[in-house]
């Protein structure tokens, strides 16, 4: 059969928060830019993901066998080096997927944990690219800390001094990214080594755009800030969010029909965020206070693991009653919802009447939460998203929500100020109209002739460029 024009391959790391951008990212090249696109799918056993991730028959999803990572490692092992092991061992059945196609790829795109898959690039002479499905920021971040020697990395990780990236907004210690803080374990080892191999891709995709980061990005191409360090070229190509999809009806939107318009809180910690189950008490008590309507979407209380909940996307989780104060439920029966399965959450997010998000900070929810104009609480547990709350402050589209210092824990009191800051007070109205400017601004940079369109474009014509190479050799 006659191949007509250059297929893509895409490659997601397990997680929603990995598969729901490379799928958007994936779709705009075949709708807009007339691409062929497979996307490889890394598993740890549970594929029900996929179907959260509505994907309209544009793609070729293949679905590697899942990799058992159950050897090596414990409990203890964090979940960025979880992640960046299921990679390593998807190595060999991607290059035998890759193998089978009737014609490879003209480029490889990988998302951050698959760094180490790009060597396959040489193998099968396509272009290799990465995906940060986070913000520039944190890629700036990524490339910047493995050029630093031990002094200068000592500085912020035990004197606690602000981490001074070039041409960026500095990352301070109470923000920073936990990986870089123990230099003894894996994670960082892996973080560094993610940081290094970025430098050899043909070119590095971001969610991002450019009105929304101008400083960051204008650093990353620049030979005086970061650009020695990252040498590829970056291409900011978001916001690349999962559109609402019109055939999804659920309770929690038809509950929201019934609602005054923008006066429901949604409350979500992404696919895997976890609370203790005092905290999870406190926020009940917080949201009951603050006399705000809201949906949660509630997740099993479990001790001293943030992110506990990451790879059980498919499932609807215990009997909430149990972990919360008792006549909870009922006495917020007129005020709120409370979801204990995978929730729409994109279409929650476009619902006319929520007004505000309380977010553990995942960068898809973010970005999500710009594209609908909607303010922000920001509440973040792990990875980069103290970061991303930090960035969020300097855009003034979220308030931050302040935890003991004592025990880490968010109290009810100030759930309850949080809340009423963003859904009643007139702090919450400035946030709004600040947020409405980036969802504009947004929508310009992904619209024919914006900023992130014409990325996608420049980069799809090199693709195009090299497959009329290759036919030419061939
Ligand atoms: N999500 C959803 N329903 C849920 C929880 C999460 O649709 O019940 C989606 C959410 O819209 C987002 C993604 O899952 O697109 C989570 O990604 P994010 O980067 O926000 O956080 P992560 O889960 O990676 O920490």
């Amino acid at each position: 059969m006659q191949i007509t024009k250059p297929c893509v391959a895409l490659v997601a790391s397990p997680g929603m928060g990995h598969l729901i951008p490379i799928i958007e990212l994936g779709k705009r090249l075949v709708t807009c830019h007339e691409l062929d696109v497979t996307i490889f799918v890394v598993t740890s056993g549970d594929v029900s993901s996929l179907s959260q991730a509505s994907c309209q028959n544009l793609l070729n999803i293949v679905l590697l066998p899942p990799v058992d990572i159950s050897g090596l490692v414990d409990s203890a092992t964090s979940i960025y080096t979880q992640l960046a092991i299921m990679m390593r061992l998807a190595l060999p059945n991607l290059q035998a997927a890759i193998s089978a196609m009737e014609s490879h790829p003209v480029a490889l795109i990988v998302d951050l944990f698959g760094t180490e898959l790009l060597v396959l690039g040489g193998e099968f002479k396509m272009l290799k690219y990465i995906f940060i499905t986070s913000n520039a920021w944190y890629l700036a971040l990524n490339t910047y800390v493995p050029t630093l020697d031990k002094n200068e990395l000592d500085k912020h990780v035990e004197n606690q001094e602000p981490l001074w990236i070039p041409g960026c907004q500095p990352v301070l210690f109470d923000d920073t990214f936990g990986p870089i803080l123990d230099r003894k374990n894996q994670m960082f080892v892996e973080f560094v080594r993610v940081g290094i191999e970025i430098s050899m891709a043909d070119g590095v995709l971001v969610n991002t755009w450019q009105d929304l980061e101008p400083t960051t990005l204008d650093a990353l191409g620049d030979e005086n800030k970061l650009k020695r360090a990252i040498k590829a070229p970056v291409y900011a190509v978001g916001p690349l969010v999962r559109p609402v999809d019109v055939n999804v009806r659920r309770d929690a939107l038809d509950w929201l029909d019934m609602q005054p318009s923008q006066s429901v809180i949604y409350v979500s910690f992404g696919s895997g965020g976890t609370l203790s189950t005092k905290q999870t008490i406190e926020l009940a008590w917080g949201l009951e206070l603050s006399q705000q309507r809201f949906i949660w979407v509630l997740r099993p209380p479990i001790e001293n693991n943030a992110s506990a909940n990451i790879f059980k996307t498919g499932i609807a989780f215990d009997d909430s009653s149990s972990y919360l104060p008792d006549g909870f439920l009922t006495r917020t029966h007129n005020l709120g919802l409370v979801i204990s399965t995978w929730a729409p959450q994109t279409e929650i997010l476009a619902h006319p009447s929520v007004g505000g998000f309380l977010s553990h900070c995942g960068w898809n929810s973010i970005l999500e939460s710009i594209s609908n104009g909607l303010p922000i609480i920001s509440w973040p547990l792990y990875a980069e998203q103290k970061m991303n709350a930090a960035l969020l402050t300097g855009l003034g589209v979220a308030v931050r929500a302040q935890a003991l210092p004592s025990n880490g824990v968010v109290t009810r009191g100030e759930i309850k100020s949080m809340v009423r800051r963003i859904m009643v007070d007139k702090e919450g109205y400035e946030i709004r109209s600040k947020v409405r400017e980036f969802k504009y601004s947004a929508l310009k940079a992904s619209s024919e002739d914006g900023s992130s369109y014409n990325s996608i474009s420049n980069l799809t014509k090199t693709f195009k460029d090299r497959w009329q190479c290759q036919n030419v050799e061939d």
